[in-house]
C-alpha cells in the first residue's frame, strides 16, 4: 500500500515540478514514506533523517517531509524532537503534499497534516493522473480497520475502514490498462471487507474482468471473517482471478487467535480453506505468522506448526512477536525472548522446507509467466506464475507485458528459473 501511496504522491508532486530521484545528494525535497507495522519503525524515522542530515551538513537544506503511519501515530512528537523534519503528513492527507511543499518553499513553519478524512484523500487524487505504467500495478480500494487485533497499530494509523467508489475504481483500472498495465493487485488492509454502497470485492473484480486487455486480478490482504460465499464463487467463475490466495491466520491455536481478538477459530479458517479449494482445486495459500505471542505454551506453538504442515502454505512470512506502543498486547506479559526465537527458528525452518518442497514439484513442468521486465543484465526477463513466484527466463525478444508458457527448470527459495517454450510463445501475447 505504501507503494501504491508513493506512486500516489509522486504524480501529485509532478504538478509542481518535482521529480523523482535516485541520487541523494541532488535533493531538494526529501519524503520519507513509513510503515508502522515494522518493528522499531520510528527510531528507523530518526536513524534516515540523520543520514540526509549529513549527506547536506555542507550544503541548502532540503524539505523534509515524513508521511504515512509513523507520521499518523507520531505526528507533533516527530516535529519537536527531530527539527530537521518541516511537516508530517498521515496516510489519509496525501492529497495536501502540493500545498505543503508550496508552503515550505514559502518558508512556512513545522506543518502538520495528520486528519482522517479519507474521501477527500481520494477525491483529490483522483484528480492527478495515475502515470504508473508498469506491467503490474496496484490499486487500492480499501483503507482502514475495524477489527482491531489485539497486537495492531493500523486501525489507530489507518483509521475506519472505508471502500473508494466502484466507479471510480473500474475508470482507474482502465486508465492503468491504457497505460501498459496488465496486472492490477486491489488493495486494502481488509481487501475483502470492501463494500461500497452493496457492490462487494466480487462485483469489482467481474466489473474490472470486463476489460479486455486486463490479464491477470489479485487482492490483498484478505480477513477470514470477510470471506463470503460470492467471493468464494468469484474464485470458480473468474478466469482472470490468481488462484494463490494471501490469508493471514497469525497462530494455529484457537486460545491464542482468542486473546489475539481474531474473531475466528482454528476450525473456521480450515473450513474456509477447504470451501475455497471446492470452488478452485488450483488455490494455493500464504500467510502470516506471528510467534511468541504473549500466552503462547509450546501447545500452541506446535499447533501452528500442525497448521503450517496440513495447509501446506507456499509462503509463509513470520515475525517474533513485538509489541507496538498503544496496543492492548503491548501491556501483555511477553513469552521469553530466548524461547521465542527458538519456536521462529523452528518455525521458519518448517515453512522453507514445505516451500522448497512445493517449488521441487514445479521443477520440469510448465507455469504461464507474466513478464514484467528486463533485468539489467541484456536479455533476461523477470516475469511472475499465477501463484506470484518470481521466475526468470532468457530471450532475445521483448517478453515484456507477455504472458508466455515457460518450463520451469530449476529454483531457490526465491527465484525460479525457466526456459520459454521456443517459438511457440507467440500463442499468448498480450
Ligand atoms: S485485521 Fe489486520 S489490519 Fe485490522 S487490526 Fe487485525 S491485523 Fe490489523
Amino acid at each position: 500500500m505504501n507503494e501504491y501511496d508513493s506512486n500516489r504522491i509522486y504524480d501529485s508532486v509532478k504538478e509542481i515540478d518535482y521529480e523523482k530521484t535516485d541520487n541523494l545528494f541532488e535533493a531538494n525535497c526529501y519524503v520519507l514514506n513509513t510503515c508502522h507495522i515494522r518493528e522499531k519503525a520510528t527510531e528507523k524515522v530518526y536513524h534516515d533523517i540523520g543520514r540526509v542530515k549529513k549527506i547536506f551538513r555542507n550544503k541548502i537544506k532540503p524539505i523534509v517531509l515524513v508521511a504515512g503511519c509513523v507520521a499518523q501515530a507520531e505526528g507533533d512528537i516527530l516535529l519537536k524532537r527531530e527539527k530537521y523534519i518541516d511537516a508530517v503528513i498521515g496516510p489519509q492527507s496525501y492529497h495536501h503534499f502540493k500545498k505543503t511543499i508550496l508552503k515550505l518553499e514559502d518558508n512556512a513553519k513545522k506543518i502538520n497534516f495528520t486528519d482522517f478524512d479519507v474521501n477527500k484523500k481520494f477525491d483529490n487524487l483522483n484528480m492527478t493522473r495515475n502515470t504508473n505504467s508498469n506491467v503490474s500495478s496496484f490499486l487500492t480500494i480499501q483503507e482502514g480497520c475495524d477489527k482491531f487485533c489485539k497486537f495492531c497499530v493500523v486501525p489507530y494509523t489507518r483509521g475506519a475502514e472505508h471502500s473508494r467508489s466502484i466507479k471510480e475504481l473500474i475508470n482507474e483500472t482502465k486508465e492503468l490498462v491504457d497505460n501498459g498495465v496488465r496486472e492490477i493487485t486491489l488493495l486494502g488492509q481488509n481487501v475483502n471487507a470492501y463494500n461500497f454502497q452493496k457492490s462487494k470485492l466480487s462485483n469489482l473484480i467481474y466489473e474490472i474482468s470486463k476489460i479486455k486487455n486486463l490479464k491477470r486480478i489479485r487482492y490483498t490482504t484478505s480477513h477470514p471473517i470477510d470471506f463470503s460465499e460470492d467471493l468464494i464463487e468469484a474464485h470458480k467463475i473468474s478466469q482472470k482471478l490468481m488462484p494463490l490466495i494471501h490469508l493471514p491466520v497469525q497462530s494455529g491455536s484457537s486460545k491464542i487467535l482468542k486473546k489475539m481478538n481474531r474473531k475466528h477459530s482454528i476450525k473456521d479458517y480450515l473450513d474456509l480453506i477447504n470451501n475455497l479449494k471446492k470452488a478452485n482445486s488450483k488455490i494455493k495459500f500464504s500467510s502470516d505468522f506471528i510467534i511468541g505471542y504473549p500466552g503462547e505454551t509450546n501447545e500452541d506453538f506446535n499447533q501452528t506448526l500442525k497448521l503450517l504442515r496440513n495447509v501446506e502454505f507456499i509462503n509463509s512470512y513470520s515475525f517474533a512477536f513485538s509489541p507496538r506502543p498503544g496496543t492492548p498486547a503491548a501491556r501483555m506479559e511477553k513469552v521469553n525472548d530466548n524461547i521465542v526465537k527458538e519456536r521462529l527458528v523452528t518455525f521458519q525452518n518448517e515453512a522453507d522446507r514445505i516451500k522448497m518442497k512445493y517449488r521441487k514439484g514445479l521443477f520440469n513442468n510448465f507455469s504461464w509467466v507474466m513478464f514484467e521486465n528486463e533485468m539489467r543484465i541484456k536479455g533476461k526477463f523477470f516475469g511472475r506464475d499465477e501463484f506470484s513466484n518470481s521466475v526468470i527466463a532468457n530471450s532475445n525478444l521483448d517478453l515484456k507485458g507477455k504472458i508466455l508458457k515457460v518450463k520451469i527448470i530449476e529454483g531457490n527459495k526465491n527465484t525460479l528459473f525457466g526456459e520459454l517454450e521456443g517459438e511457440r510463445n507467440k500463442v499468448f501475447a498480450a
